[in-house]
């Protein structure tokens, strides 16, 4: 068997894994971003929920809540984000789409 070199893993600390933390476009609220819903633009400029945070794109975060999507919806902070328009039928699936997943 081939002995591996030893390799000082200074830059892997043994420290507990950070949660990741994002803010919620809806209540501005930080959180671990497991509890979050993904909202991300594709490169075709396509805005939709990804609830898999599989999807390639731009993204922003908010809370698994429709609430905290409407309340983002108002205050634009969606367009803001992405730079873009966002229509009413995509604000109104992607709350679909939320009340869907809370169930
Ligand atoms: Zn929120």
């Amino acid at each position: 068997m081939r002995k591996l070199p030893k390799i000082r893993q200074n830059n892997m600390p043994m420290k507990t894994k950070k949660i990741p933390m994002r803010m919620c476009l809806g209540c501005s609220e930080m959180k671990p971003k497991k509890e979050l819903v993904r909202v991300v633009k594709t490169k075709e400029g396509e805005i939709s929920l990804d609830l898999t945070g599989k999807k390639a794109g731009r993204g922003a975060y908010i809370c698994a809540d429709a609430e905290c999507l409407r309340k983002a919806r108002k205050a634009k902070r969606l367009e803001k984000s992405f730079a873009c328009r966002i229509d009413d039928e995509i604000y109104d699936a992607m709350e679909k789409e939320l009340n869907a997943n809370e169930q």
